[in-house]
């Protein structure tokens, strides 16, 4: 079959030819990409007749959205779950639940869950909800709820006797485990403990988690998100995260999913990843669809609840430097483990002293085995200085950025790291200046993945209620916050030259959008959606069509 695209503006992401008016897709792939001339003379040369149109009078079309870093199972599952997202009190967080538990079923096994709360924004009480908050809505159910950054967590009474974690052991733990001036749990856990807890938690069942995975992606595709790079991890039950992916390669094949989906798998333990990597499940594993990109490790928690690692005490408490995940040398060894098996580890770290961790242990594994090249990054790398910037430009290292994140972000970062420092952080135009690979993303759900919010955020420099902008000299242009969210996600994945561009012989993976991105007010971007998305040339998400249901 072949599709002819006639009428458009297509904004190819293609330096040879950065704008079209036409283009021909032969089964899945471009195979011609220009003018209405040369369109038609490829079409007529072609002996396929089955040849269908798409006019798309005059419309804007870019290639498919890549979220470069999100948790794709997590957001499934936010969809069972209570939403605590804008809750402005402790009082309404407890309103909300109460509300929701009226709709939960007990008989499921499954906890009662809440998430998105993040209690800066509480207006009663500027703190974390205790088990004696959560005990007011149930002493009788497990309830666990979830901060925004996925980091921090509370649970009632309930939750916390059937987690079976003595006060020993939360003594033993008392960095991840807040513990009252009695000396009993609070219910507060943090980081790698909540992490560990999250993957104890009664979950839904494997077949029912792909399922949910096949029904949501229509969420994607409707805002032009064709490809994602996803940590799942500690959103699978535990030891079940290869067979996850087993399960949504075969669907892949079975072209029931269709979101592309690149792996992030998390690891905590050299053993762990030795072992994944024994058994195939490096970056050589899987298909277009579906495979595993690379390694993910955290290093430090998050701005917002202060665990983000500095290299100096936080300005708004000098108490705290942050929380580190792992010594220099245990990171070494897990970096140096995956880029042996020439797979790119790309970490999760916020604060200088975090980035400054990871460059180490990147420098270290690019000298020792320098015939290997895997493309490691760095995610989220907010807190920077111009000189720790430099060093992903000499170690060949991808930035992968999260441009949404400064609506929240710029009204917390002078307060945390002070004035000089708030300056070069969240630096995106310095890393495309110096030509450091730097796809953008959301970390869905902790921000939602529309990506013109991204793009808003980027171009602006501003929040969305916000009227002055966080050091504007770092903005983007509308042309290179779109590359962001495309070219690069795929140079990012592995996949620079078979997608994200509309290019001869790359996927047919794009979307057909109501607005010109491209000649809009920054206001009218955040307006914009998406009309149709296609998939290796078949529709996935057509608006009017969905409209007429
Ligand atoms: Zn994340």
């Amino acid at each position: 079959m072949i599709l002819w695209i006639k009428n458009a503006r297509i904004a190819t992401m293609d330096e040879d030819i950065p704008e079209a008016s036409s283009a021909v897709v032969n089964g899945k792939y471009f195979a011609y990409v220009g003018d209405e001339a040369g369109a038609k003379q490829y079409v007529e040369s072609q002996p396929d007749r089955d040849v269908r149109e798409l006019d798309a009078g005059q419309r804007r079309i870019i290639p498919g959205f890549n979220d470069s870093h999100m948790h794709y199972l997590h957001y499934v599952k936010t969809k069972i779950h209570v939403d605590l997202t804008g809750t402005t009190s402790m009082r309404e967080l407890i309103d909300r639940m109460r509300e929701g538990l009226r709709h939960y079923d007990p008989k499921s096994g499954l906890w009662f869950v809440g998430e998105g709360w993040n209690h800066d924004f509480f207006e009663d009480e500027n703190r974390f909800p205790t088990r004696r908050d959560l005990d007011l809505i149930s002493t009788e159910h497990p309830i666990m709820v979830q901060r925004a950054c996925g980091h921090i967590g509370c649970l009632n009474s309930k939750a916390l006797e059937l987690f079976d974690m003595t006060t020993k052991e939360a003594v033993e733990y008392s960095k991840y485990a807040d513990v009252d001036e009695t000396g009993e749990m609070t219910g507060v856990i943090k980081e790698s403990l909540f992490d560990y807890f999250k993957s104890k938690m009664p979950a839904p069942s494997i077949e029912a988690l792909v399922e949910m995975m096949i029904d949501y992606q229509s969420d994607l595709f409707e805002s032009g998100i064709t490809s994602v790079q996803s940590d799942e991890y500690n959103y699978t039950p535990e030891g079940t995260f290869f067979e996850l992916q087993d399960r949504l390669r075969r669907e892949a094949e079975q072209k029931r999913l269709r979101l592309r989906i690149s792996g992030q798998a998390l690891y905590f333990k050299p053993d762990a990843l030795e072992e994944a990597f024994a058994n195939g499940y490096d970056h050589t594993y899987g298909n277009p669809t579906l495979h595993i990109s690379s390694t993910k490790l955290l290093v430090d928690g998050s701005l917002g609840a202060r665990t983000a690692l500095m290299r100096q005490p936080y300005a708004d408490d000098p108490e705290t430097s942050g929380l580190a995940m792992f010594t220099q040398e245990e990171l070494d060894e897990l970096v140096m483990i995956s880029h042996r098996n020439n797979t790119p580890a790309v970490i999760h770290a916020i604060g200088d002293k975090a980035i400054e961790m990871c460059l180490n242990a990147i420098e270290r594994a690019r000298k020792t085995m320098p015939y290997l090249t895997p493309r490691h990054g760095i995610v989220h790398c907010q807190v920077t200085d111009m000189d720790l910037i430099q060093r992903f430009k000499e170690l060949d290292v991808v930035a992968y950025i999260q441009p949404v994140f400064i609506d929240y972000d710029m009204n917390i970062i002078y307060d945390r790291v002070g004035r000089e420092l708030a300056e070069t952080s969240y630096a995106w135009k310095a890393y495309k200046d110096l030509g450091i690979h730097h796809p953008f993303g959301t970390d869905c759900p902790v921000e939602p993945f529309d990506p013109f919010k991204g793009i808003y955020c980027a171009v602006t420099r501003k929040g969305f209620k916000s009227d002055q902008p966080y050091v504007p000299g770092q903005a983007l242009s509308v042309e290179e916050a779109v590359y962001a969210y495309t070219a690069e996600g795929a140079y990012a994945s592995g996949h620079e030259c078979i997608k994200g561009k509309i290019k001869e012989g790359f996927l047919a993976d794009f979307a057909v959008l109501d607005k010109d991105l491209f000649s809009i007010s920054p206001e009218e971007i955040l307006e914009t959606s998406v009309d149709l998305t296609y998939v290796d040339g078949e529709c996935v998400f057509d608006r009017a069509a969905a409209i007429d249901r």
